[in-house]
């Protein structure tokens, strides 16, 4: 599959990133209209357009995704009061890159219920 999203081409190296973390299977980078006052996107660098798309083969994958995030709430002194994870899934989701992603978002109380 052709990935010419997005974060195809930051994954490409064809658009820079503000890199926080990588590793064989992961990138994380700052988002570009920060969202709160820390906002990451942890991507997987295999192409899944979205949540939607990802199949039990993925199951592991996922799993670092997440833990990645996590690992990353730490190294940035998001842990101990906490934070959020998020992935959109297309149109009702607020989904805009179809590169699949989970959004790492902290550093201020967030409301819920999301709008
Ligand atoms: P989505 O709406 O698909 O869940 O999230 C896409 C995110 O990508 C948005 O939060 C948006 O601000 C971010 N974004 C869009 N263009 C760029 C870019 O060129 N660089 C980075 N780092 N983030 C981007």
């Amino acid at each position: 599959m052709n990935n010419d999203t997005l974060f195809g081409r930051i994954l490409r190296g064809e658009i820079p990133c503000d890199k926080v973390f990588e590793d064989d299977q992961v990138l994380a980078f700052r988002d570009i209209n920060p969202a709160a006052p820390a906002h990451i996107l942890v991507i997987p660098k295999k192409y899944i357009p979205t949540i939607d798309a990802a199949g039990p083969e993925d199951a592991e994958l996922l799993g670092r995704l997440m833990l990645a995030a996590a690992e990353i709430a730490r190294q940035q002194g998001l842990a101990a009061q906490g934070y959020r994870l998020v992935i959109n899934c297309k149109d009702h989701g607020g989904q805009t890159v179809y590169h699949l992603h989970l959004h790492l978002l902290g550093g201020r109380a967030l409301g819920w219920p999301p709008g």
